[in-house]
This record gives C-alpha cells, sequence and structure tokens, in this order.
C-alpha cells in the first residue's frame, strides 16, 4: 500500500510517500519559518501564499525521492483540519487536484491524529493507548479504545502548550518559533523563580498555561523595571519546570484512571527534551505502560505523520469526496 500524503495546515508544506502507514519513503518539508520569523508569529495570508508556490514542487519532489509515479499509488491522505484556512485550503485541493485526475481514493485525516500517529515510525501501536498531545496550538489528553478511535479526556482551557513557550521566548527576545531555544537554555540553569503550576493538585484532565505565562512576564517586565539582570537560563529553566510538572503530573493521573498499554507523546513540543525525560522516568512507576515517543524529527509538521494516520483512516474506510473543504476547528470527541 502507497500513500501520497499532503500537511499544509500552518507554516510547513510538506508532502509525503508511505508504505503500508510504518515507512517512509519521502518525506518533503518547506518550511516557511524565515518569512514569518520578522512578525513573531505566523501571518496567515503569507503562509497561504507560500503553499501555492511550494506545493506542486514538494509533490514532485517527493515522488522523486520515493521513486514511484502515480499509477504506483493506492491512495491520496491530506489534513483537512484544525489549522488556518487558506493554508489547509492549498493542500486539500492539491490533494483533491491528484485524487481525480489519477481515479485515486481520498482520505481526509485530521491533524492532530496525524501528530499522534507519528508515533508509529518508533514502533508499533498497541490499544488502549493514551496520547499526551502537546503542540503550538493544542494540549490535550486523548484516549485511543483502538486504531484511529479518539476520545478527548482533557484538553487546556487557555493557552496551549508550544504558545506559551513562544510568548515568553518572544519576551526574553527569542525568535519565533521559541520551544527548541528555551529548551536548551532550561538545561543550563535551575528552577529559582518556581512559577505557578496552575491547576496541577485540582481532580480534572484540563491545563492551564496563560497563568504561568503572566508570571513569567510579570517577573521579566518587573526585573526591567528596576533595573535589575535576571538569568534568562533561570528563567527558561523555571518556565520549563513548571510546565513539565503540570504535564507529568496530569498524565499520571490520567495513566491510573485509564488504564492503558501504551502512552503516546506527539506534537511538537513532544520535542522537548525535558518533557522527553521526565515521562521516560514517570513510567518506571508503570510495569504494563509502554512510553512510545514520536521520533524527534517528526514531532514537527510534516506529512510523513499524515501518511501514517491516513493508511490508518484508509483501512477504517474513511473516505472524501471532491467537494471536501477545510474545516479550520475540527476536533476529536469528547470521552
Ligand atoms: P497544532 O499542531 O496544534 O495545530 P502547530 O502545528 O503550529 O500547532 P507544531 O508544529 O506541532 O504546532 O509544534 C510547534 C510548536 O512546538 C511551537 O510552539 C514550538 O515552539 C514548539 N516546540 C518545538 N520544539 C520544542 C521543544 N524542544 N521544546 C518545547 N517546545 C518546542
Ligand atoms: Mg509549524
Ligand atoms: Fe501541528
Amino acid at each position: 500500500n502507497l500513500i501520497l500524503a499532503f500537511e499544509s495546515s500552518c507554516d510547513e508544506t510538506s508532502v509525503a510517500v508511505i508504505e503500508n502507514g510504518n515507512k517512509i519513503l519521502s518525506n518533503i518539508v518547506a518550511t516557511q519559518i524565515k518569512s514569518h520569523k520578522r512578525f513573531g508569529g505566523v501571518v496567515p495570508e503569507v503562509a497561504s501564499r507560500h503553499h501555492i508556490e511550494q506545493v506542486t514542487y514538494c509533490i514532485d519532489d517527493a515522488l522523486c525521492e520515493a521513486n514511484v509515479d502515480y499509477d504506483d499509488l493506492d491512495a491520496v491522505a491530506v489534513t483537512y483540519g484544525p489549522g488556518l484556512v487558506g493554508s489547509l485550503l492549498v493542500g486539500v485541493t492539491a490533494a483533491k487536484t491528484v485524487a481525480y485526475a489519477h481515479d485515486l481514493p481520498l482520505v481526509p485525516v485530521n491533524h492532530m491524529a496525524g501528530h499522534i500517529y507519528a508515533a508509529r515510525f518508533a514502533g508499533e501501536l498497541h490499544f488502549p493507548a493514551l496520547a499526551l498531545l502537546v503542540s503550538g496550538g493544542h494540549t490535550e489528553l486523548v484516549y485511543l479504545s483502538g486504531p484511529y478511535d479518539f476520545k478527548i479526556i482533557g484538553e487546556t482551557r487557555d493557552d496551549a502548550c508550544g504558545e506559551a513557550y513562544d510568548k515568553v521566548g518572544r519576551v526574553l527576545g527569542l525568535t519565533y518559533p521559541a520551544g527548541k531555544q528555551i529548551d536548551e537554555m532550561a538545561h543550563k540553569g535551575h528552577d529559582t523563580f518556581h512559577f505557578p503550576r496552575a491547576m496541577e493538585k485540582e481532580d480534572n484532565f484540563d491545563f492551564s498555561f496563560s497563568g504561568l505565562k503572566s508570571a513569567f512576564i510579570n517577573t521579566v517586565h518587573h526585573a526591567d523595571q528596576i533595573g535589575e539582570k535576571l538569568d534568562e537560563n533561570d528563567l527558561a529553566a523555571s518556565f520549563q519546570q513548571s510546565v513539565v510538572d503540570v504535564l507529568a503530573e496530569k498524565t499520571v493521573r490520567c495513566l491510573k484512571e485509564f488504564p492503558v498499554k501504551q502512552l503516546i507523546l506527539a506534537g511538537g513540543v513532544a520535542a522537548n527534551q525535558g518533557l522527553r525525560t521526565r515521562l521516560d522516568e514517570e513510567l518506571q512507576a508503570f510495569d504494563d505502560v509502554e512510553l512510545i515517543k514520536a521520533p524527534l524529527r517528526l514531532c514537527g509538521d510534516n506529512a510523513a505523520m499524515i501518511g501514517a494516520a491516513g493508511y490508518e483512516a484508509y483501512l477504517a474506510g474513511i473516505r472524501g469526496g471532491l467537494d471536501l473543504n477545510a474545516d479550520p476547528s475540527l476536533e476529536f470527541d469528547w470521552i
């Protein structure tokens, strides 16, 4: 089974060829970060224009690198939400065009399902499974009772985790996106500021990161006003410790309430070294739960993960017609 997969939900144009849902024959990722950096975030109008420029080159490169032809393909998979509508539409239109021209089934894929299935490239998935999904726009605990069956157990009530990283990074004068750099700084500092750990002890599976973000920003601004110089590595370490503590605590509580075979760590923030190490440690207390982490290079947006999820969706009989539309606020159901 060969799937041509498309991802264009935000600021990466990506096309991949995936064999049997778990082998990457090619995964072309054209990132637009350079164009958005000077604005400190993704500018939707700029993003969709870049997608239009890039998408056909990405298709050619993906097929060429995989050494396959349109005739070899079994299906076309595409992210149709959530994300920026103008960006999503480019991938959806390209995928529909290929599907129509070559008479291939079209498989619509939820971008967040894609992030979860990036873990498929780290090993086989076993169900039931719990996913800690941490990205630029989402922070969720997702229960999978079986393949391609997703129910939200808890989520952030305000900022997403990656969003908080990027916003505090801005205050430190770091370039967008700041997650990786803060992660690196955190390893050179210590938790000297003890920022709040919102909702950590609350008996639910939800998160909140806006209070932490505000505490961080207030601390930096206050120091600026009185002319005090704070240690930026300690600020980063303190911020990261708060984030990791809350994510770990809630995930562990969730594992106790919903017994599963695997914990899947996925999403852009799953690249965080502090979080990866901490979950390794926490999982030692769970004999029967295996931790499966999305491979580092597949944590951020890419079409390979859409191909992996698309393969499962294809097997589940999920199909889109030529009337498939982008759904910018597409969500999983609640448990
Ligand atoms: P979504 O998937 O929710 O639609 P998105 O696609 O924009 O949002 P991703 O590409 O999954 O988000 O992840 C990007 C986010 O990951 C950014 O906020 C970035 O700062 C963050 N990030 C990347 N690497 C790290 C890291 N090592 N530590 C913390 N955050 C990181
Ligand atoms: Mg991105
Ligand atoms: Fe994403």
